[in-house]
């Protein structure tokens, strides 16, 4: 294994591309590399989230269909204020059977190795394009995938966009080709402030939400107590939408009335539904209720659902060339779900077909002390040249 391997990780988590940061330097450096390799370039430049960020798409082998995409995501969750780290977030660490650093599962550990198979790769060999796609802010809502895909047509010129893509997120080297959507949103209550010591004056603004709490909760028990049961394989652990009650704040003192308290919640649907399906019904749910606090029924609070924000679902068909690619060269033999949203979502709706399959480990992404084996790491490379030839160079 080459140093060229740990040196690309090196330098890639050593960029601080947490989501809220401009990955631009990174994609700058897997530009000039990939240009160095013969590879022709293009930064694609968007403000997301209020951030200059920047997609790479790098690109070679002669304009023919039935190309093949490889993509990856630059940006990663953050490290600071995360419990639990006793190692340097943006300095890779080699200690026994691993790798340590933020990113090294999730995912620029792949992104090193296709820089790795692409070192000594002789592109006059492929018959079909090759090209590589990489991500910002996939971390919060696949923003960057959102704005390339479309883009994909105009930017490759002569070049037809390929129909499949590979998407490298951390799996343990299994195959996938099925997520659920991935909607975000905010409930908003507004009550009226006063004294805790007369309440029928005011409106208790976390008193409705508890109703909120409990009429979005039923949602969520209808849902598991009617599995899905041609999604039992795919999703073992919850054949169903999910939802999460993820933050909440409201009030601001012991003695005051709380006038306001805002609910933020995520859910994520089987990949057959209409993503917006379930937000719609909590919003019918939440008209219908109580606008009553518990202490007068005078007046009543106002509850506003922000709009929603979404990652579609993934459900890519099975048996095509890139999923017999992926089997013969990682020697998995079936395709499942995963339980995180992916670039993929969006790609599909430029009409790509994604299948997820990568070298991380799925319960080291996001943690502290991130990792990845360093056997899965450097088996990487040659997965990644062979799923190349077979779908690029076989004529
Ligand atoms: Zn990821």
């Amino acid at each position: 294994m080459t140093d060229y391997l740990y040196d690309a990780a090196r330098r890639l988590i050593a960029f601080d591309t947490v989501s809220a940061h401009s990955d631009i330097a990174a994609i700058e450096y897997l530009a000039a590399e990939l240009r160095a390799r013969k590879f022709s370039t293009a930064i694609q430049p968007a403000e997301l989230g209020g951030v200059a960020q920047a997609n790479l798409v790098a690109w070679a082998g002669p304009a023919r269909g039935d190309g093949l995409i490889i993509s990856g995501h630059v940006d990663t969750v953050p490290f600071e204020g995360q419990p639990g780290w006793t190692r340097g977030a943006l300095a890779l660490e080699v200690a026994g059977d691993r790798i340590y650093g933020r990113g090294t599962t999730d995912m620029k550990g792949f992104i090193a190795q296709c820089l790795e198979a692409m070192r000594e790769f002789d592109l006059g060999r492929l018959a079909r394009p090759l090209v590589f796609v990489f991500t910002a802010s996939e971390e919060v809502g696949c923003l960057g995938a959102e704005k390339v895909g479309p883009a994909l047509r105009r930017i490759l010129g002569e070049t037809p966009v390929p129909r499949m893509a590979w998407i490298g997120e951390p799996t343990s080297w299994a195959v996938s080709h099925a997520h659920k959507s991935i909607v975000l949103f905010d409930i908003a209550v507004r009550g009226r402030g006063g004294h805790s010591g007369a309440p029928a004056a005011g409106v208790n603004a976390i008193a409705v939400m508890g109703r909120v709490i409990a009429a979005i909760g039923a949602i969520q028990e209808e849902r598991r107590a009617n599995p899905r049961p041609e999604f039992r394989a795919i999703f073992p652990d919850a054949p169903y939408d999910v939802l999460n009650f993820g933050t909440i704040a409201g009030g601001i003192a012991l003695n005051m009335i709380a006038e306001e308290c805002v609910l933020r919640i995520s859910y994520r649907s089987l990949p057959d539904a209409d993503p917006l399906e379930l937000y719609r019904e909590a919003a019918r749910r939440v008209r219908a209720l109580d606008l009553h606090d518990f202490a007068s029924r005078t007046a009543e609070a106002v509850i506003e659902l922000r709009p929603p924000m979404v990652v579609p679902p993934l459900n890519s068909p099975r048996a095509t060339p890139l999923e017999r690619a992926l089997f013969e060269a990682t020697g998995a033999n079936d395709s499942g779900g995963v339980l995180f949203g992916t670039d993929g979502g969006w790609f599909a709706q430029s009409g790509i077909v994604s299948l997820i399959c990568g070298p991380g480990e799925m319960d080291q992404a996001h943690q502290p002390n991130e990792c990845i084996r360093r056997d899965y790491f450097e088996r990487g490379p040659g997965i990644v040249r062979r799923v190349i030839e077979t779908m690029c160079c076989r004529a």
